[in-house]
């Protein structure tokens, strides 16, 4: 028998419990995730948006992912509401490959996918990779937020939509006057919003199939001080804002009451979330609470072996860091301003608070990672590990992403990405703790077909 902690609703085939009491009845507007639910109920963005829905008094949530799709409509979670009836929705774009499952999505509920042939649905389209290219939903969406929503920018979209909305142009005009807010009938000027003030998100549903499952995602950073070449966080979000300690103890302590001392893990989320300046009493805290703690990847730095020791506490056993490169120099040219010694140092330290396994992310197809000495390099980096660790290793093309320094930079052709893949592959099998992982080369390739198309290419790309 399930866990009567979880609950399930009749077109809701997985099971989750929503920590607030959102209204129903009133109009329904979507919040849809193009992606599956596992990945969508992962995403603290999506969920933000279906937060913000949730709370309007005058309008219901619906729900909408990949499975949606029954007999040839896409039904909502929610109350089973065909997406091709709705009159608005919002869809939450975090990644290149979401685009094309959104433009199937909209084709399957027999949906105008090009916006100017268009008059209902509304779609307002938002997320990671809609403010890194949002020239690619110029067709498609009727505006496109660009940025984080902040409590001002909230507030508007909030009264907006719960204003009776027949006239779509009225609609969108009020809509264009939104910080952020790309509206192409409208305005020209898309200005990424960026609150200046820290306002922060947490999961308003915990969900058990999702990749943090049974699990409160709770954001403690935003933006990055490092600005890598190749990644768009460090560009986009250049100022650093932390989350106050007290209100993630809050937060935390209220979600454990919530729900009856069955919520036990806790997942912190920043670019860099070893960085939040008091995060070994952060996570201290929370152990102590009796939560087991996760972090997103870590940043090397603010990694020495009390923090290690305390990670550990938490109910780790394993952690990851991205060193991209193998050579110093390399590394120091493509952004990652990271010490070799330094890598070693933070592993050593993992080690001697009880770790036993690492995975390492490296990009492949970039400088110091793209001939053959690179690949004697990996294995120079790896003999020199100072400790026994089991060590799994990440291998992704590198994909230049809009809006970085390495925005122009070609990618490397499959052939020669295959032929690297090989020869590491070879090299680096005799490594008897190392395990290792590859990208799909298809998956990367289109990944920057994806980034790199315009408003009408976008059109004439598809999945092989
Ligand atoms: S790769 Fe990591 S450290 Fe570098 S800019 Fe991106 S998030 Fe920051």
């Amino acid at each position: 028998m399930r866990d009567a902690f979880f609950r399930n609703k009749k077109n809701n085939p997985f099971q989750e419990i929503c920590l607030n009491n959102f209204s129903h009845g009133g109009l329904p507007v979507g919040s849809l995730y193009p992606n599956s639910y596992y990945c969508g109920m992962s995403n603290l963005g999506f969920q933000s948006i279906c937060r913000l829905i949730g709370e309007m008094k005058s309008i219901t949530l619906e729900r909408y992912f990949l499975e949606s799709e029954k007999n040839k409509r896409l039904l909502s979670y929610e109350n089973g509401i065909d997406l091709g009836r709705l009159k608005i929705f919002l869809a939450s774009v975090s990644f290149e490959e979401d685009v094309l499952l959104m433009l199937g999505m909209l084709k399957r509920a027999g949906i105008e996918r090009d916006r100017r042939k268009r008059v209902f649905p509304i779609i307002i389209a938002g997320g990671a990779f809609v403010t890194i290219a949002p020239q690619v939903f110029k067709n498609i969406a009727d505006v496109i937020y660009t940025g984080y929503l902040g409590s001002h920018q909230k507030k508007k979209f909030s009264n907006i939509l719960q204003k009776d909305f027949q006239e779509k142009s009225t609609l969108l005009k009020e809509f264009s006057k939104i910080k952020g807010a790309y509206v192409p009938d409208y305005n020209t000027v898309n200005t990424i919003n960026y609150p200046e003030s820290a306002e922060f998100e947490e999961s308003v549903y915990i969900a058990e199939e999702t990749q943090f499952s049974n699990m409160l995602l709770l954001e403690i950073g935003r933006g990055c001080p490092f600005s890598c070449c190749f990644c768009s966080l460090g560009h986009i979000y250049k100022k650093v804002l932390w989350r106050d300690e007290e209100e993630i103890i809050k937060i935390c302590r209220k979600a454990h009451r919530t729900s009856k001392e069955r919520l036990n893990n806790i997942g912190l989320i920043a670019p860099v979330p070893n960085f939040h300046p008091q995060i070994k009493s952060i996570l201290k805290t929370l152990s102590s609470i009796g939560f087991k703690v996760s972090l997103s990847s870590l940043r090397v730095g603010n990694t020495d072996k009390e923090f290690f020791e305390i990670f550990k506490k938490c109910g780790q056993r394993t952690f990851t860091i991205a060193p991209e490169v193998p050579g110093e120099d390399e590394r120091e040219a493509i952004g990652k301003r990271l010490k070799t010694e330094h890598i070693y140092e933070c592993l050593t330290n993992a080690f001697s608070a009880g770790f036993r396994e690492v995975k390492m992310y490296f990009l492949i197809g970039i400088k110091g990672m793209d001939n053959k000495n690179d690949v004697l390099e990996l294995k120079r980096f790896l003999n020199a590990i100072p400790v026994h660790m089991k060590i799994k290793l990440s291998f992704n093309p590198f994909v230049p992403k809009p809006g970085t320094p390495f925005e122009m930079k070609e990618m490397m052709n499959k052939t020669k990405l295959k032929k690297l893949m090989n020869l590491i592959k070879k090299e680096i099998s005799s490594f008897k703790t190392v395990s290792m992982k590859f990208g799909s080369l298809k998956s990367f390739e289109l990944q920057y077909k994806i980034a790199h198309a315009d408003e009408n290419t976008i059109f004439n790309l598809h999945f092989s």
